[in-house]
């Protein structure tokens, strides 16, 4: 089920709750049982639904008093435990400061999103004064550097990169090293995304991270990647401790639960939402807008 019909489909459920005309354990059990089945349909996890479940039992139960208006404690209970699927609570998320240098590094499968997002997170620095520049050290895909430089150009954005090296850490050291040199506030690493053996890639992050230091490393995860975004994004937890993530895709037909799913098992915040192809089409995340948005 994509995004927009699961919001559709608990939006109606909660709607249905308004509609009864006694809320009893039965209605109060379809509710249940409606929207953890949405949420399976959208690939939320297992667990997370479960867990959604009974968190979501136990404040109704516990809140429902006499005097308190359940339909509206309901609608409610609901609107917060989704927010708290989306939310791992780590308001620390990145905050680069200006007349100093901030290593910014990018990882993620190759399609995700990463190289777009890359121009994307430039751009919305530079639209805020800061001093930006790009570095692909993306030696593995024939291209990459090109279409980093197509972006970068067009957004007037300078960039660094390599048609002859093939070593993406000396690529990635090196252009940091230049743009440190000439003061760069923010320096954003693109990296590769995919190589023979996935062992390699994740070797290939551990030590471009080595080599340029990062103060801030930004998964990007593909919102439309299913179930198989968790295991994935564990791999990449673990060899670049990622504190970031960019969820690209939002405005297709993405299903977006194994996303958020990923997003509860690394622990770690969204920072932005990528809405389209178009370099503006970034924005900040925010847990209570975002289901808001979802639930119309
Ligand atoms: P990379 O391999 O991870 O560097 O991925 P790219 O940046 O090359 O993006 C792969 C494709 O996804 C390109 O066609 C992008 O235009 C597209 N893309 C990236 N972000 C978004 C997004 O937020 N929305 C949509 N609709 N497309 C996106």
């Amino acid at each position: 089920m994509v995004l927009a019909d699961l919001g559709r489909r608990i939006n109606s459920a909660v709607a249905d709750v308004s509609k009864a005309n006694v809320v009893d354990e039965s209605v109060i059990s379809g509710l249940l049982k409606e929207i953890c089945n949405a949420l399976l349909e959208s690939d939320v996890n297992v667990k997370l639904v479960s867990r959604l479940r009974n968190k979501l039992k136990a404040t109704i139960d516990a809140q429902d008093k006499p005097g308190v208006n359940k339909k509206k404690l309901i609608q409610k209970a609901v609107f917060d435990e989704l927010c708290d699927l989306v939310d791992c609570h780590q308001s620390e998320i990145f905050k680069p400061k200006k007349k100093q240098t901030n290593v910014v590094m990018f990882v993620g499968l190759q399609g995700a999103g990463k190289t777009t997002s890359c121009t994307k997170l430039a751009v919305y620095y530079q639209r805020r004064g800061f001093k930006v520049g790009l570095v692909c050290a993306d030696t593995f895909r024939a291209g990459a550097f090109d279409q980093l430089k197509q972006n970068a150009t067009k957004s007037k954005i300078p960039y660094y990169g390599s048609y002859t090296e093939t070593d993406p850490v000396k690529v990635a050291f090196d252009g940091v090293e230049k743009f440190k040199k000439e003061k760069f506030e923010i320096i954003i690493v693109d990296t590769s995304g995919r190589h023979r053996q996935e062992a390699e890639l994740f070797e290939e992050m551990v030590q471009i991270g080595e080599a340029v230091k990062p103060n801030q490393t930004i998964m990007v995860l593909d919102a439309s990647i299913g179930q198989a975004a968790e295991a994935q994004s564990k791999a990449f937890k673990e060899s670049s401790n990622f504190g970031a993530i960019i969820l690209t895709k939002l405005d297709g037909h993405a299903k977006g639960g194994g996303a958020i799913s990923a997003v509860a098992a690394t622990e770690t915040p969204i920072a932005f939402i990528g809405t389209g192809e178009h370099v503006h089409d970034l924005e900040t995340f925010s847990p209570r807008q975002f289901i808001s948005k979802l639930l119309g």
